[in-house]
């Protein structure tokens, strides 16, 4: 433990953010970096507990809390806290190839679960986390370890994203020759095409990117198994093939006017953007433009918000985000959702503030539900129409009813859909003829990933439904551990 009285003696200051009235002008970090005294005050507060429940998570109420990698959380706080940078690296790694990731984008599931967390602000994890991994890489002390031998077995990944780079990194280390193959023209999944340029940066994507194309695995982007590389090809060219695709077929929003032009699907809007930015600084006008457009976002989640951030950067001329649930305290509810569940709290994320910042407000509109959607005479969405909804539980079975009387009209230009997905495409796992679960997921079990095609296994979000980084990490080298042992009979790996 670092400092025994620590967690008395310092307050939770978590990794800075730039101005939120100077950031919406550029692509971006938005966050500013903390000088290494204060993160190794942050180091000093966690208690080393006796019973980390920082570092183990698992599913509670359909949410995760704790760290589903099992991270080693007190071992590197404790280290930072005393300055041994190089050692809390080695740790971080221990259990994450890719803690810059997780250091920037997860919504630290952990944290939620520290033991601090019951009756103070728990300890900044994923502060101290990011922390260190750039340490690393300023100090160049993360270099490429390729393996010393090669067994000559040779393992396909469909899929990019961290359940693939997960899997591959893992699957390389032992020795095996692995290919990558990503229909995208960047590597990445959603780390590079999903979520926003300014809340994770490509360039730190491209950076392990580029480590992991030096330890040997090969990636073959713009292939999309199954159309430019047939399925028969992959089996006779590969001893073991991993899926790892993603879900990311949109959920459908079955309203009145869908069909209108202007009214997207978030995915289309974030994809679009980030390529246009990285092809061309947004000059080549393959994007959807939200300029000086009414905006309307509806869906309350992080995607969400990735829209209205993006839309803000664009210059909307107004921005609204409908959120079906009623606006929820900024306390955990100690009864309802107590520690060491995750807490579902009201959250004022970068976006919010930066649409604050912009149009005086925060841009969210609560318990709000969508009639239809009403066009121009050119079929070009015009406004939405609304109602407030009051929603309860009766037998955990959820009833929402409309409020009679709240019916609302606002004027749209844009209409951003972000209601969340519905699961894997299905094409490539038809013509596979993997086993599929009702919900259209892949049936591989937890632990094992195997489907029920001999040497086709399955991991991340494909098997899972949309997640987060942390379980596609996680499921990345699970299924590694699984697919060596199917090749070699036996695995050393974790
Ligand atoms: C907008 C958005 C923001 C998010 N923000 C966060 C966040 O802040 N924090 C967090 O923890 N999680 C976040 N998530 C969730 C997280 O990004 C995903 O859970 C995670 O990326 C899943 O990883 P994956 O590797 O399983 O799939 P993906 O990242 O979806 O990668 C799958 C890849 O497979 C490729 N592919 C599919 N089929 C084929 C084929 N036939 N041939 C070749 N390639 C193929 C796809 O092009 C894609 O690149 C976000 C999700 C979205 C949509
Ligand atoms: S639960 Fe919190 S205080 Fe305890 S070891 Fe984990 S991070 Fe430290």
């Amino acid at each position: 433990m670092g400092k025994r009285t620590g967690f008395m003696e310092y307050k939770r200051k978590d990794r800075g953010e730039r101005e939120p009235s100077v950031r919406v002008r550029d692509w971006e970090d938005y966050t500013a970096p903390m000088n290494d005294k204060d993160v190794q005050i942050q180091g000093a507060r966690c208690m080393s507990c006796g019973v980390p429940t920082c570092h183990i998570g698992m599913e509670l109420n359909g949410v995760t809390t704790g760290c589903p990698l099992n991270h080693l959380i007190p071992e590197w706080a404790d280290l930072v806290y005393k300055g041994q940078w190089k050692e809390a690296l080695k740790r971080a790694h221990n259990k994450n190839n890719f803690p810059e990731f997780t250091g920037i984008a997860c919504p630290a599931p952990c944290e939620g679960a520290c033991v601090l967390g019951i009756n103070e602000p728990p300890v900044a994890i994923r502060t101290i986390e990011r922390a260190i991994v750039e340490k690393g890489f300023e100090n160049g002390w993360i270099k490429p370890t390729p393996p010393i031998s090669r067994t000559g077995k040779r393992v396909a990944i469909v899929g990019s994203g961290p359940t693939g780079l997960a899997a591959a990194a893992q699957l390389n280390k032992v020795g095996h020759s692995v290919t990558v193959f990503e229909r995208d023209d960047r590597v990445g999944g959603l780390l590079t095409y999903g979520i926003p340029e300014m809340k994770l940066p490509y360039h730190i994507v491209e950076r392990r990117v580029n480590l992991l194309k030096q330890e040997g695995i090969k990636f073959k982007t713009n292939t999309e198994v199954g159309l430019d590389y047939p399925v028969e090809k992959v089996s006779a060219d590969y001893d073991a093939v991993i899926l790892a695709g993603g879900a990311t077929v949109h959920r459908e929003m079955e309203v009145e006017g869908g069909n209108l032009e202007g009214v997207c699907y978030a995915m289309d809007f974030l994809h679009q953007n980030t390529k246009s930015l990285l092809d061309s600084d947004l000059t080549d006008g393959n994007y959807i433009s939200a300029e000086d457009k009414n905006v309307i976002v509806i869906g309350g989640g992080d995607t969400g918000t990735d829209c209205l951030a993006t839309a803000i950067r664009h210059n909307c001329k107004s921005l609204v985000q409908f959120d079906i649930y009623e606006k929820k305290s900024t306390k955990r509810n100690e009864h309802g959702n107590p520690w060491p569940q995750y807490p579902i709290i009201h959250r004022i994320e970068y976006g919010h503030k930066e649409a604050a910042s912009k149009l005086g407000k925060d841009p969210r509109a609560f318990a709000v539900l969508t009639k239809k959607f009403v066009g121009d005479e050119q079929g070009h969405i015009k406004e939405v129409h609304t109602v407030n909804v009051r929603t309860r539980y009766e037998q955990g079975k959820r009833i929402r009813e409309e409020i009679p009387g709240t019916e609302k009209i606002w004027p749209a230009d844009l209409v951003l859909i972000a209601i969340g997905f519905q699961g894997p495409e299905q094409a490539l796992l038809s013509q596979l003829r993997v086993e599929r679960n009702v919900n259209s997921t892949v049936k591989a079990t937890y632990g094992d990933y195997r489907t029920n095609v001999e040497g086709v296994f399955c991991a991340g979000d494909m098997r899972r439904g949309q997640s987060l980084i942390v379980w596609a990490i996680h499921e990345g080298r699970e299924v590694a551990r699984e697919c060596d042992r199917y090749l070699m009979g036996e695995t050393d790996l974790p």
